[in-house]
This record gives structure tokens, sequence and C-alpha cells, in this order.
């Protein structure tokens, strides 16, 4: 066992969520380390659109200005589509946001990763976060990490966050309480096609099936498809762009003309789908943010805004220190998410009419409103 000395934080996982968690904590004067069983700009499964919100947080940072000189294409326009009706939304600047933008993770995350190291944070990938330590009176005191040659690291540490995935290793060893359980799952099929026209962002719903067309890095578009997991099973299995073109001819013949025989880079990769789940934010010495505390179907593309914002509220809490900031972080946590769970759930039950999922969707506008205004009047990070 390899003994190192005490953070202030130590963060598991150093993706969107993790990075900028440590990256604020960093900001705000304390000793932070963050860990990664991964590699430093990798890829991972997420499409990746942000919403209102993300952008404002990344631009509040200074990390936008990373995603644009990147190349990243400011997306003004989102349209719905219910059918045949087609519903066009232009941006409205404010609040820093002059556009969207839906950046490609390798970007993203190492931008974070990237910002996170300038503000002095240790960033040790290929770190495998196995235990937690405990101090005296129970209360989390750091972790057990185990390195790429299988050495063991005992880390010790004022606060551990756990922000790795919905798989948390940290939320089971911590033993987080399930607050609430989703009850739908979809699955999502999606690939990066060249060559297509740039007019925005679009949403396309069907009775039964949703689909997107997303632009993102390098002339590339993401094109999406997202079923209820019984149709997946039944229509999905096989060649994985052959799936996609059926669905779309079937459900959404207008963006199957758009995309033609369009090849996409590489494989299409597939989501076979999870229930989402509310646990509880925060216990004695340890919090979550991001996906390994809340996780939400894809369909509403809104788990990247959202773990951006719960790093904004923990880095409050954690600066302020004490139980009581970390009880206030996890009930602003769970006010904020609950109504975005919500409809998610309903919107990935594929139960609707193209009506309902319209009023669905200014439900969602609704809570989106609400989070921005709280992230724009607050004083969070
Ligand atoms: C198909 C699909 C499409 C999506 N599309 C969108 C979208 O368009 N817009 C949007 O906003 N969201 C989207 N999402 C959701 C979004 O991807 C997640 O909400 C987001 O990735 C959560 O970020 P995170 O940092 O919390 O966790 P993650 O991105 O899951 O990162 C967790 C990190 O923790 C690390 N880790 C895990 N366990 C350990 C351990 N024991 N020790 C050390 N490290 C560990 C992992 O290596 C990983 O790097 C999509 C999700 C899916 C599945």
């Amino acid at each position: 066992m390899h003994n190192t000395d005490r953070f202030d934080a130590v963060v598991v996982g150093a993706r969107c969520g993790g990075a900028a968690a440590a990256m604020l904590m960093a900001r705000k004067g304390m000793r932070v380390l963050a860990l990664d069983r991964g590699g430093y700009g990798t890829d991972t499964l997420s499409t990746h659109a942000l919403m209102r919100g993300a952008v404002m947080l990344l631009a509040r940072w200074g990390v936008l200005p990373r995603l644009v000189e990147a190349g990243t294409p400011p997306i003004r326009r989102t349209t719905f589509h219910y059918g045949e009706e087609a519903i066009a939304v232009d941006l409205r600047p404010g609040d820093g946001v002059e556009a969207l933008y839906a950046p490609r993770r390798t970007l993203l995350d190492s931008a974070l990763v990237d910002a996170a190291a300038e503000a002095g944070v240790e960033i040790r990938h290929h770190h495998t976060v196995t235990g937690l330590r405990h101090d005296d009176a129970g209360r989390v005191a750091g972790v057990i990490a185990v390195d790429e040659a299988g050495r063991e690291h005992a880390i010790n540490a004022g606060l551990v966050v756990g922000a790795d995935g919905t798989g948390s290793t940290v939320a089971r060893l911590a033993r987080a309480q399930v607050q609430q359980d989703a009850r739908h799952a979809a699955t999502c099929l999606y690939g990066y096609f060249p060559g297509l026209t740039d007019t925005g962002t679009h949403w396309h719903y069907a009775p039964g099936a949703g689909a997107g067309c997303i632009p993102t890095n390098a002339g590339r578009h993401v094109v999406f498809v997202s079923v209820p997991q019984a149709r997946f099973a039944a229509e999905l299995r096989g060649d994985r762009l052959d799936a996609l073109r059926r669905v779309l001819r079937t459900d959404f013949p207008a963006l199957a003309a758009e995309l033609g025989d369009t090849r996409p880079d590489g494989d299409l990769m597939a989501f076979a789908g999870r229930k989402g789940f509310l646990r509880q934010a925060a216990g004695p010495g340890w919090a979550l943010v991001g996906d390994a505390g809340y996780f939400k179907d894809p369909i509403t593309a809104h788990g990247i805004t959202d773990a951006l914002r719960d790093a904004a509220l923990l880095a409050e809490a954690a600066a302020e220190g004490g139980d009581a900031a970390f009880a206030r972080f996890a009930a602003r946590r769970d006010d904020l998410s609950l109504p975005l769970f919500r409809v998610t759930d309903e919107i990935a039950g594929y139960a609707w009419t193209l009506d309902e999922v319209k009023a669905l969707h200014l439900d969602l506008n609704k809570a989106m409103k609400r989070e921005v205004a709280a992230l724009a009047a607050e004083a969070v990070s």
C-alpha cells in the first residue's frame, strides 16, 4: 500500500461532472485530487447536446472559448418535428449564451480536465477507486485506488466526491439511498454522418419513437434514433446502420431522405437503455455529482448540463464546508432535478400522442428555465 498525503477533496471520475467539480473546488483554494480509471481524452457513450444552463456555466468558467476555438459549430436554431408539424425556436442570446453547442465528449471532457489541471488539481488517470476509507466515527475520509501496475494507494481527504457515473462505486460503498426510480428505459442508436447541411438541431417525434440530428465537430452531425427497449430487442439487432435506416424510413421519412445513403464514420454506437434514478446526493464526508447521483434517459439530452450544474452547486457547499452546507446542496440538487427527472421519464415511456409529447416538452422547457434562472441568479461558481 502506497500512502499519499492528504487532500481537501478527492474526486472519483474525471469527465464532465468530476473534472468540473474538481476545477471549481481548486479555484476556491482547495487541494484537490481527481482520479479516473480511464484515459485522458477518451470517448464515452453519449451524444453531445448542451442545453442553455451548460453553455452558461462553461462561458462563466472560461472553458467555452476552448470549445469554440476547436471548431465546435454554434447552434442558433432548434426545430421540433411532431410528425409533419415543425416548430423552429431561435436561440435568445443572454446570460453569456450566444449559441448552443454539441462538442464531442473527447473535446469537452478534456477541456474540463485541462482547466482543472490549470486550477491546480492533481489528476491521475488509470487509477480505479475500489474502496472508501472511514474515520473512527464512521465518516468517509478517503479512498483506496489501484493504479495500472496494480499498486494500491490509500488517499485521505476531507471530502470524497463520486463523479463516477451510473454504476458509481462511491455511491455503492457509501450506501447512498435511492430516493426515486424511473419507470422507463429507452434505447438509442447513433452515429456521426458527414456532408449534411447545418440547419441547427432537429428533434423528431413519432408515436413510439424519437430521433435527432445535431451538428457537432469536424463537419459531422450526430444522427440518433431512440425507441422503447422492447422495440430495440425486436428490430434493432443485427447491422446497426441498417437498423437506424429502417427506423428512420418507417417513422421519420423526412430525416431518412435527408440522410440518403450517407455513410457514417466508423460503427454506430448503441445504448441498451437504463432506468433513471435519483440517489441521495450527500452524506457524512461524501457527495455525488452527475450520473453517479442522478441519471435520466438521454432522450431529453440533459445529463451533461445537470452534471455541470451539480459541480457548481457542490463547489459552493465544499467551499462553505460543514454538513449543513452539503444538506443544502442535496436539497437544491433534488429540487432542480425532480421536475426534469419526471418529465424525462414520461417522454422515455413513449406512451404519448404527438399532442401529449408537445405538452411534455412545454413542461421540460419550464423546468429548464427554472434551472437556468437558479444558476443565473444565485452566486454559484
Ligand atoms: C446514449 C447516450 C446519449 C446521451 N446524450 C446526451 C446529450 O446529448 N446531452 C447530454 O447532456 N447528456 C447526454 N447523455 C448523458 C451524459 O452522457 C451523462 O449525463 C454524462 O456523461 C454524465 O457525466 P458524469 O461526469 O457524471 O459521468 P460519466 O461521463 O459517466 O463519467 C464517469 C467517469 O468515472 C470514471 N469511473 C467510474 N468508476 C470509477 C472508479 N471506480 N474509479 C475511478 N474512475 C471511475 C469513468 O472512467 C468515467 O470517466 C447521454 C447518455 C447516453 C448513454
